[in-house]
């Protein structure tokens, strides 16, 4: 599998509680994805967001909690 671009913003972090960088791997889009979204009439993308968003959560840098 390719590895994704990686996403860096900066955010306040509770742990650490100071503003830090945070990174996430962005989404990439494969073949697959676009035979879902065709075979699902469009039905597949929120859950493509969902299923990303749970398995690729903001991290803190410094101390990687999410
Ligand atoms: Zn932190």
């Amino acid at each position: 599998m390719a590895a994704g671009n990686i996403k860096v913003t900066s955010k306040h972090c509770k742990k650490c509680n100071e503003r830090t960088k945070f990174e996430r791997n962005s989404l990439v889009w494969g073949a697959g994805d676009l035979i879902m979204v065709l075979l699902t009439a469009g039905l597949y993308l929120p859950f493509r967001f969902l299923i990303h968003a749970l398995t690729n959560p903001w991290r803190c840098t410094k101390c990687g909690s999410r």
